[in-house]
């Protein structure tokens, strides 16, 4: 009997940490399965979501904004967590002490889509390109595919459709696969691992254990895709049963950059030309070559990767080319909140730039991208609560000027670049002391931007 089965027979309730889209989506396909819901959520700003959902399912819902009331979820039958809440969180810890059963909302959404065939990205960096990349290679090949999980929809949103995809491509945080026990992908996927989350887990043993979760039932059928580049990653799959595939942007491996002509390498033939791959940066060559050998072990053809390669667009906020005005191109990295993704977009560059870096600090030297900066950097500006430590950091080496406004830095950086140049927005800061998030302050670049 499935699980929703059996908490309908059982005529329990089932707790719902967080009130964002997939504790709302999953709330709605218990509701919808006659299920009882105790859904909360921390923030007081959920209110209107709360009553919302409440009115929609009258006598199933019980929806509280504000706070969890920690006694009422230790007498459900389950937790269902959404994906941003933290193994560590006061409503976890309730429950396990309650002794309850903990399962992420990707769990309970998957055993509720049967035997769907999904392909599952996790990893540092990279997943929800990856993600993107599979789905669109797949629906490329004429197949009826969605992307799912982290990456926008949430799976219980697809679980609730009475018209499903054939497949599924699904990007899983690590957070998540520490709440799914029968987590089994078709192909799985480790694009790489590195420090991160450290204010999280207690240290990164722990962290990549997680991420290990994703294999924990893989057997001879299965297919994992991993870094050949990265010694984390091929640790961490050695011992995972069933097939392997590797990729690298170094040496020969079943998807491989072979830099010297030029050409991204499949299964032991030319795939396509790194110049007819739109994407910028060799990271997105790695991710390319990940989604290829991940749809290929699916009998995806050749031919359709290859079409589907040279028709994918950057995503928004991850080195996305918004234009050239006035002759200077503007890029918007966004996305980039930490120093690690900077410093790709830095690698990724091929003309002249100004670097727009700054918001809220979150606790990494900048000093580590000078090598890189000394390359094409034309300045950087700073700007936002940052602004002193990068100073202090690069003033000595690269020229640095501050903005004491967005508007300001965008103006400022426009001025210094070249004719021919770029401006960058890669921040490797958060955006909370100035936007509401990371994609406001893409936004709010574009618009300068289009602008100037
Ligand atoms: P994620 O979903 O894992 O955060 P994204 O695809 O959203 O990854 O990319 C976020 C940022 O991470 C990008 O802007 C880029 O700077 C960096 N990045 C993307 N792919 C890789 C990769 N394969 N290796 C290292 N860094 C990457």
């Amino acid at each position: 009997m499935s699980r929703l089965a059996e908490w309908r027979q059982g005529r329990q309730y089932v707790a719902v940490a967080g009130m964002g889209r997939s504790g709302v989506a999953v709330t709605r396909l218990l509701a919808a399965h006659d299920i009882r819901v105790y859904l909360s959520d921390a923030s007081a700003d959920r209110v209107d979501a709360a009553q919302a959902l409440e009115r929609q399912f009258p006598g199933l819902v019980a929806a509280e904004a504000g706070g969890h009331d920690l006694p009422r979820v230790a007498g459900a039958a389950a937790l269902i967590l959404s994906p941003g809440i933290p193994p560590t969180a006061p409503v976890v810890l309730a429950a396990t002490e309650a002794g309850l059963p903990i399962l992420a909302e990707a769990e309970v959404a998957l055993e509720e889509l049967g035997g769907l065939p999904y392909l599952a990205v996790t990893g540092t960096n990279g997943k929800t390109t990856t993600t993107a990349l599979i789905d669109h290679l797949l629906r490329e090949a004429g197949r009826s595919a969605m992307a799912a999980g982290n990456i926008g929809t949430p799976l219980s949103m697809v679980a609730a459709q009475h018209r499903r995809p054939a497949w599924l491509a699904v990007e899983l945080s690590s957070f998540q696969l520490h709440d799914m026990p029968s987590v089994r992908p078709t192909v799985g996927v480790l694009t790489n691992l590195a420090a991160d989350h450290l204010d999280r887990y207690r240290d990164v043993a722990d962290y990549f254990a997680d991420k290990a979760l994703l294999f924990r039932n893989a057997d001879a059928r299965s297919i994992t895709v991993s870094n050949l580049d990265d010694p984390s990653s091929r640790l961490l799959v050695a011992s995972v049963p069933g097939r392997h595939l590797a990729f690298s942007l170094r040496v020969p491996a079943d998807g491989w950059f072979d830099r010297a002509r030029g050409m991204l390498m499949l299964a032991g033939g030319e795939l396509i030309s790194r110049d007819r791959f739109p994407l910028l940066g060799d990271h997105n060559v790695a991710n390319a070559l990940a989604a290829a050998l991940a749809v290929h072990a699916t009998g995806v053809s050749v031919e359709a990767i290859r079409r589907g390669l040279s028709s994918f667009s950057a995503l928004p906020h991850r080195m996305e080319v918004i234009g050239a005005f006035d002759g200077i191109t503007y890029i918007n990295d966004s996305k980039a909140t930490n120093v690690a993704s900077t410093q790709v977009a830095l690698a990724a560059m091929t003309q002249p730039y100004v670097l727009l870096l700054g918001g809220r600090h979150k606790g990494e030297p900048y000093r580590v991208l000078l090598e890189e900066l000394q390359r094409l950097a034309v300045a950087v500006v700073a700007f936002g609560e940052a602004a002193d430590l990068i100073e202090a950091d690069l003033a000595k080496t690269v020229r640095c000027e501050r903005a004491e406004s967005f508007r300001e830095a965008v103006r400022l950086a426009a001025a210094l670049a070249p004719t021919g140049g770029a401006v960058l927005l890669s921040p490797a800061c958060s955006s909370y002391d100035m936007f509401a998030n990371y994609e406001e302050r893409g936004a709010t670049f574009r618009s300068l931007a289009e602008g100037t």
